[in-house]
């Protein structure tokens, strides 16, 4: 006897990037910002703890203030989460049933299955083509499978990571409102990565009610351990949404250390210039290593060898103190994803890597 729902037991459980805490390696792994965030976050902390004695405001309110003037929209279209997860959780919570049909794209961020999972949903992968283009049946109306007269009322939301994780590529925007456009759900864009791209979709949202984008202010704003996202989409999703989350699922530190650091422009712009360098050094090193290596709209690198196995450089790295993510994905293959550290720690990783080959 289990005391358990089977699909609970059913699942796996997420095995995240290795975390050591002893400040030994080089981490190289989860794509987290190396530099410290705007000193504005930490102002913004030392302000509110006078706060801390009191409830925080349902629905971050000061928050959503800031990011609607940011986007152009109003503060309504704005929903807060403690972690840009927390978000793909709740609008997986409100929008699909047990039983009904997410549609993911693989490889991609593992998180996503889970979250169909836990439903008791069903989850169709359509895996990208082999240069990390969408195939048609990404953009079909009908679950994969299923022939036209069929119902496709089973399909109640899909997932795409754009950037995408592991390969740091983007399909541009019109090719997602026309995704979007086509089909019967709505459409979770996850732009975790977005600031390090070159385009976004975040205007696509006033054009297409099905179309959502979620941010972290993980990556790019150097706070993986505050824990703050937002999603952006049309009022009338929002406010169903709100229903779903915890009533105070965003704490005030957070609140006020993420509205800071969304002001603090600046500081982004700098960040992300100095990101983007490193990356294109690291992009083109690797490949004289022999490497081949996607181009990268993120703050990561995806790389892969055709001459022989990749994962002997994983764990030769990691035996030198630097910790890279493996990835082995059925059915699609392995690589090695390397996150944009500072130039310190990517020229530390190239030269370990020079000895390796
Ligand atoms: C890191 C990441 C997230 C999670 O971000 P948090 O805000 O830390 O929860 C979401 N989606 C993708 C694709 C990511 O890589």
């Amino acid at each position: 006897m289990s005391f358990f729902r089977p699909e609970i037991e059913a699942i796996g459980g997420y095995t995240p990037g290795e975390q050591p805490q002893d400040g030994s390696f080089i981490k190289l792994n989860t794509n987290e910002n190396p530099y410290l965030p705007s000193p504005a976050v930490a102002e913004a902390i030392q302000w509110t703890i006078v706060r801390l004695p009191k409830y925080p405001h349902t629905f971050g309110d000061p928050f959503r203030q800031m990011a609607a003037e940011h986007w152009g929209v109003e503060p309504e279209w704005i929903l807060c989460g403690n972690g840009s997860d927390d978000i793909l959780t709740i609008v997986t919570r409100t929008l699909v049933g047990a039983g009904e049909l997410l549609r993911l794209p693989y490889p991609s961020y593992i998180l996503y299955r889970t979250l169909a999972q836990l439903q008791g949903a069903n989850f169709e992968e359509v895996h990208f083509n082999a240069d990390w283009t969408l195939p048609e049946a990404f953009f079909s109306p009908l679950p994969l499978g299923e022939g036209p007269g069929v119902r496709a009322s089973r399909l109640k939301l899909v997932f795409l990571a754009n950037p995408n994780s592991p390969s740091g590529t983007v399909v541009p925007p019109e090719k997602i409102l026309e995704i979007a456009k086509r089909l019967p759900c709505p459409l979770l864009v996850d732009e975790a990565y977005a600031d390090f791209a070159e385009t976004n979709c975040m205007s696509l949202v006033k054009q297409c009610e099905k179309i959502m984008v979620s941010r972290s202010f993980s990556k790019s704003y150097a706070l993986a351990g505050l824990r703050f996202g937002y999603l952006v989409a049309q009022p009338q999703l929002i406010e169903q949404f709100t229903k779903m989350k915890d009533s105070y699922n965003c704490d005030a530190l957070s609140v006020a250390a993420a509205t800071a650091a969304l002001g603090d422009r600046e500081w982004l712009a700098a960040n992300r210039a100095k990101i983007l360098a490193t990356r294109g050094r690291l992009v083109a090193e690797m490949r004289k290593l022999g490497f081949v290596t996607v181009d990268s709209q993120a703050n990561f690198v995806w790389n892969v060898r055709t001459d022989r196995p990749i994962r002997p450089f994983y764990e030769e790295l990691k035996r030198r103190r630097i910790l890279v993510r493996y990835m082995d994905y059925p059915g699609w293959g392995d690589g090695l994803r390397i996150s944009v550290g500072t130039d310190e720690e990517i020229d530390h990783c190239l030269e370990e890597l020079r000895k390796i080959v």
